[in-house]
């Protein structure tokens, strides 16, 4: 155990209901407000890969026969402790991640929110009628769950995205070896330590480790599928190693969420959608309102409110009560938006506010806001993934919905209008995932989130999500 926050956390791999240490090395783990290094996690090798998958292998067939009931009362009792442990493990997410303490209840109600469904879920699942579809045979269908899934998780929402893989998958009678990210392993350690007190040995496993580790685990022959919440290149690199072996893959990507303001907006909701949604986790969002397209006679004010707007916000130490916007998670992702937003000015864009690293120790950048960058700017085409909204003009209604649409993700997207036949159009064109209207960023467990085009496939939350970890199989009986 190691404490941090003030909270002893378990730095090893959990594999069959306990904790071990061993590996092909360590991983020191980085707190962003400082830049100093936290702790050491251990890098799984090919033998704690084998005993968690072999783990979960074992453990399949029995959490398999469960009934829904008591794999729904195993996820309630979850969420209770999630619940009960709420303070801790958003101090340890806050410290690990440098989100503002402020920012973290919410999240760790949300999955608290999404376990419970999950738990209920288990018990839901849907399917034709069985009957007599051909004369002397009865016809039914089961959901068989997928298998051992190796669920592997981004940094950027590390214990919900734990929350997201988990819930659907041990509803539907899988078993799962999951690996974080090695920067943000902490909450997903303790959500095992939990969890260690609730389900058998080896139906949830946690194996710690970074891209070759999550590679290793792709590979690995006793892996039925994978599920990743993480970046369009890494679902590409997983999808092409899965289908060697015909592994079932679920890939939530990342995403470039436009924000089409239209003429008749309501300027007051939009700036304050914004200002939440844009610099929301510093922009770390796969949903983040990244890309503003707004419509000619009402560019200008959004620029203006929208620079005010991100210019107030509380930067500081994630520790702070009062801080809006803490640091990046690391160096390497502070340099990339710096990279972005610098040449995007070298190519003759602006910067309304911001445009620049914070000259305060930690990976802190400056809440910006880049105008009159072109469509076809890296830095509008591009996942940007920080505190970063670009504002692009479009002459009317077609052109702002043809330029929302112009990019490759396709997870999420809002229209913000007051007219509803405006609303329902728009939402009928975009090609997302998900179409706010008049709002940005909110989603609720009972609802899919997942993208189009190369924001991937496969959904999160929702009944969809459970699905996703099963199989239909048709029994046919002979009179
Ligand atoms: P990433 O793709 O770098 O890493 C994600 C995970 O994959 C990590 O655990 C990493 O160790 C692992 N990984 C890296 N290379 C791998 C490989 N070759 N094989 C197997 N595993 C590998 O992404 P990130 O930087 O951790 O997270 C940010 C990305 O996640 C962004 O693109 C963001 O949009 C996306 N994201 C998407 C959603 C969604 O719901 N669609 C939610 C959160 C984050």
């Amino acid at each position: 155990m190691t404490s941090i926050a003030g909270v002893e956390v378990p730095l090893e791999h959990f594999v069959g209901g306990g904790f071990r240490t061993g590996g092909e090395g360590r991983i020191p783990v980085v707190d962003p407000a400082t830049g100093e290094t936290m702790a050491e996690v251990p890098k799984a090798g090919r033998d704690e890969l084998d005993a968690a998958v072999g783990a979960a292998t074992q453990a399949f067939p029995l959490w398999a026969r469960t009934s829904p009931g008591e794999r729904g009362a195993a996820l309630l009792a979850l969420a209770d402790a999630v619940e009960a442990h709420a303070e801790t493990l958003g101090l340890l997410e806050s410290r690990n991640v440098g989100k503002p303490v402020s920012a973290v209840p919410e999240e760790l109600a949300f999955a608290v929110d999404n376990l419970r469904f999950f738990a209920g879920g288990a018990r839901l699942l849907e399917g034709r009628a069985a009957g007599e579809y051909l004369s002397g045979y009865t016809s039914m269908l089961r959901r068989d769950p997928v298998g051992v899934v190796g669920a592997i998780t981004p940094w950027n929402y590390p214990l919900m995205m734990a929350v997201w893989k988990l819930g659907p998958a041990l509803a539907a009678g899988c078993t799962v070896v999951l690996k974080p990210s090695e920067l943000t392993p902490f909450t997903t350690l303790k959500l095992a330590e939990m969890a260690g007190d609730i389900f058998p040995p080896g139906v949830i496993n946690v194996v710690v480790g970074d891209g070759e580790t999550g590679a290793a685990l792709v590979e690995h022959p006793g892996i039925d599928m994978v599920s990743l919440t993480g970046s369009v290149p890494t679902g590409k690199r997983i999808a092409e190693a899965a289908s060697r072996t015909l592994k079932r893959v679920h890939l939530e990507l990342g995403g470039k969420a436009p924000v089409v303001v239209l003429d008749d907006a309501d300027l007051d909701a939009v700036v304050a959608g914004i200002r939440l949604a844009g610099f929301v986790n510093a922009g770390q969002d796969c949903t983040a309102a990244a890309r503003v397209v707004a419509g000619p006679r009402v560019h200008d004010d959004v620029v203006s409110a929208l620079a005010e707007a991100a210019g107030s916000l509380i930067v500081g130490d994630p520790r702070d009560a009062s801080t809006e916007l803490g640091p990046l998670v690391s160096e390497r992702q502070r340099e990339r938006v710096a990279g972005f937003v610098d040449r995007a000015l070298a190519g003759g864009a602006t910067a309304a506010v911001g445009g620049t690293i914070s000259a305060r120790p930690g990976w802190f950048y400056e809440p910006s806001v880049i105008v009159g960058a072109e469509q076809s700017a890296e830095i509008v085409q591009q996942e940007v993934f920080g505190p970063v909204v670009t504002v692009q003009r479009a002459a009317d209604e077609g052109e702002a919905i043809a330029m929302a649409n112009g990019v490759e993700y396709g997870l999420a997207a809002s229209v913000w209008t007051t007219d509803v036949g405006t609303a329902m159009r728009a939402a009928a064109e975009l090609r997302f995932g998900t179409v706010w209207v008049n709002d940005h960023i909110p989603l609720v467990s009972e609802m899919p989130h997942g993208g189009f085009k190369q924001s991937g496939y496969g959904k999160d939350l929702s009944a969809y999500a459970i699905e996703a970890y099963t199989e239909p199989k048709h029994v046919m009986v002979k009179w």
